[in-house]
């Protein structure tokens, strides 16, 4: 399948734990230009090296309200006290032209995805334990005790809900979990670019 065919694309949903490593995952699931990424719209603030409508489109609370009001989300949540949410227009626009849509959101999003039944691919990314976890979120460097504490019951929470999905990878070794997650997304069938 290209971009830009008659074929509809799929949404790609890849949700987990805070330091499951799902980032980095869809990193790399981006480097295949038959997938793009779903653009959320967040109230909180941006950090070093973030860049405004390329990895979130940064808007203030009035503004987010105004959206949800309006019906542009297809699913928003509070996490860690911001608001996320994911927008409708882009998704239908995206899959309509073939392309694989990648959403990466938390647990709670993802729950409302299935609920409203939107089409796709619904991916859990584990750590291969929750001492893994914890040493994982340690090693950012960025979580304060309480954070660390905060990060670690919710992740306990949503481990609780990978059985709702239709894929759990747990992610001990980042080349095999991305080779799966492109297994599973149909995008091994020729391969778009080197390493993937
Ligand atoms: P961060 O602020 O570190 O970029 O993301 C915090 C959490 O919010 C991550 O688990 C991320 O997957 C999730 N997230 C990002 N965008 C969305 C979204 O649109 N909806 C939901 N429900 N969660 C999101």
């Amino acid at each position: 399948m290209s971009p830009e065919s008659k074929t509809q694309g799929t949404m790609l949903l890849i949700s987990g734990p805070s330091g499951s490593g799902k980032s980095t995952i869809c990193k790399r699931l981006l480097e295949d230009s038959r997938v793009v990424f779903s653009v959320s719209a967040t109230t909180r603030t941006k950090r070093e090296g973030e860049v405004d409508g390329r990895d979130y489109y940064f808007l203030s609370v009035e503004e987010f309200k105004a959206k949800r009001a309006a019906g542009e989300f297809l699913e928003s949540a509070e996490v860690y006290g911001n608001l996320y949410g994911t927008l409708r227009g882009p998704m239908q626009e995206a899959i309509a032209k073939g392309f694989i849509y990648l959403v990466e959101i938390d647990v709670q999003g993802a729950m409302q995805l299935l609920a409203g039944k939107e089409e796709g691919i619904y991916v859990f990314i584990a750590p291969p334990s929750m001492k893994e976890l914890e040493a994982r979120l340690r090693g950012r460097g960025s979580e304060t005790p309480e954070s660390l504490e905060r990060r670690l019951g919710k992740a306990e929470d949503e481990y609780r809900e990978r059985k709702r999905y239709d894929h759990v990878i747990v992610n001990d070794n980042l080349d095999d979990a991305v080779t799966e997650v492109r297994r599973i997304a149909g995008l091994d069938t020729k391969t778009e670019s080197a390493g993937s």
